[in-house]
């Protein structure tokens, strides 16, 4: 379908264009090589399509300006970590109040700000008491330990090719003969990750149910719809399945809405009346500042408070110094409060409903293979149709020549998509023509490569 000597001309085409269009990033990259590992603040940073990275100069709403002057429509926004737009005001009014005003940002002492954030979660996402920590990382990992303490089990299961952060556990995928195997590049794991862990493929219940039934696993850890392997959204009866088998079996459910939160202000759980464990979230919920936590279900937390022996107050491996200060809270407090509000995501969602049918459009246009899913405020391209129904088969639709290629000409006339994905998210200040502009470069990226 997609001639590829068509691709690699007009890739190269548009490398070119970026190179040219920004001599400033281009140089500092050249600079950052001789102080920083890999050249950038995180490694992870070289994910880049063009070659190098665009430096950063200012942010505000949906836009984002780079040192080499060219504004662009976000809709990439931090990859969720600015769902709520960059620097929102309310969240710079209270971060300011709080670190300049007042004053105090880590100081060991609670603020009463927590217990406003910790009811509002539980309001959102139904599990009612909460523990913060400064990333989603953390917060699996954090809820992890509870979860194997108290059910005294050794093992985690997870979806394959989801994404929870950095977390030892959930580096493992099922490889092409059905085996369970680390994740490739995996970068000194302290153990195989198949001594800790169990992976099944997301939809299907039977695969699950094979491996719950071993009876060592202490949860479930997943996203109640795929969002690091494209979109891929759980099929009817599915989510209901999960939650019986492991009630059956013992084992905890663990939803991580730090992608979710999309679907509303109750991410999955809220918007499908989903009953997880415990749920973890991070990223979007500070504003940009870092935030997260987890919440228990009562149970849970009286599981918790019932073990003797746990050290959940010193070194017991729960926990961060830094974790619940007074400026992330203040933070999260401010954001849920007035930005990331309930109506907030109403306007986000139909955002997001006219991106997915414009996306659908082009694809018709062409009679492209391909799919657009949207999941609330976030919708997401894949080349493959009908949409993968979970992570392996998302996995082989991957191209990367054809996403470097869209990520690069979108970037050359002022539109930034999520490296990694072929993602567009809807903060509150994006607009309708927002999402237009990007409609008119993706018709014209498609219609030069196959039109
Ligand atoms: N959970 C999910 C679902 C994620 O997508 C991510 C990051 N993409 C994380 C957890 C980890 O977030 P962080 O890197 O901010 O710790």
């Amino acid at each position: 379908m997609i001639d590829r000597a068509r691709l690699a001309e007009l890739l190269d085409r548009e490398r070119r264009t970026f190179r040219d269009r920004n001599p400033r990033s281009a140089a500092a990259y050249e600079q950052a090589r001789a102080h920083l590992f890999g050249g950038v603040p995180m490694t992870w940073m070289n994910k880049t399509a063009a070659g190098f990275p665009l430096y950063l100069a200012e942010a505000r709403g949906a836009r984002v300006t780079d040192v080499d002057g060219h504004t662009y429509v976000d809709l990439c926004l931090g990859d969720t970590g600015a769902m709520a737009g960059h620097s929102p005001q309310a969240s710079v009014d209270a971060v300011a109040d709080r670190f300049g005003g007042r004053g105090g940002a880590t100081v060991m002492m609670p603020t009463e700000d927590a217990t406003w954030v910790g009811a509002e979660l539980g309001r959102r996402f139904g599990v009612p008491y909460w523990s913060f920590s400064l990333t989603a990382t953390d917060a699996n990992r954090w809820a992890i330990r509870l979860a194997r303490a108290i059910t005294g089990r050794p093992k985690i299961l997870v979806n394959s090719y989801c994404y929870h952060g950095s977390v030892d556990e959930v580096l493992l995928v099922v490889g092409p003969d059905g085996e369970q195997v680390s994740r490739e590049g995996n970068v000194g794991a302290p153990v195989d990750p198949t001594v800790t862990s169990r992976v099944v493929e997301f939809n299907d219940l039977a695969a699950l149910e094979r491996e719950l039934a071993h009876g060592d696993v202490a949860a479930v850890l997943m996203e109640p719809a795929l969002t690091n392997i494209g979109i891929v959204l759980p099929e009817p009866g599915y989510l209901d399945g999960v939650r019986e088998l492991t009630r059956r079996y013992g084992s905890l459910l663990i939803n991580d809405e730090t992608h979710t939160f999309s679907a509303g202000p109750g991410g999955c759980t809220g918007a499908w009346g989903l009953d997880p464990d415990i749920v973890t979230i991070g990223k979007a919920i500070g504003g940009g500042i870092p935030s997260g936590g987890y919440g228990l279900s009562a149970e849970v937390a009286a599981r918790v408070e019932a073990m003797s022996g746990l050290d959940l107050v010193d070194m017991g491996g729960v926990g961060g110094t830094l974790a619940g200060n007074a400026l992330s809270v203040a933070a999260m407090r401010a954001t849920l409060e007035h930005v990331l509000t309930d109506d907030a995501f109403v306007g986000m969602t139909e955002l997001a409903t006219r991106f997915t049918k414009g996306v659908q459009e082009v694809i018709d246009e062409h009679a492209l293979p391909w799919s657009v899913t949207q999941l609330g405020a976030r919708a997401e391209y894949r080349f493959a149709a009908p949409a993968p129904r979970n992570g392996g088969e998302s996995n082989a639709a991957g191209d990367p020549d054809l996403d470097d290629y869209l990520h690069v000409y979108l970037a050359n006339r002022g539109v930034l998509l999520t490296p990694f994905h072929n993602m567009a998210l809807m903060c509150p200040a994006t607009t309708e023509a927002d999402v237009d502009l990007h409609h008119e470069v993706f018709a014209s990226a498609v219609s030069e490569l196959v039109g």
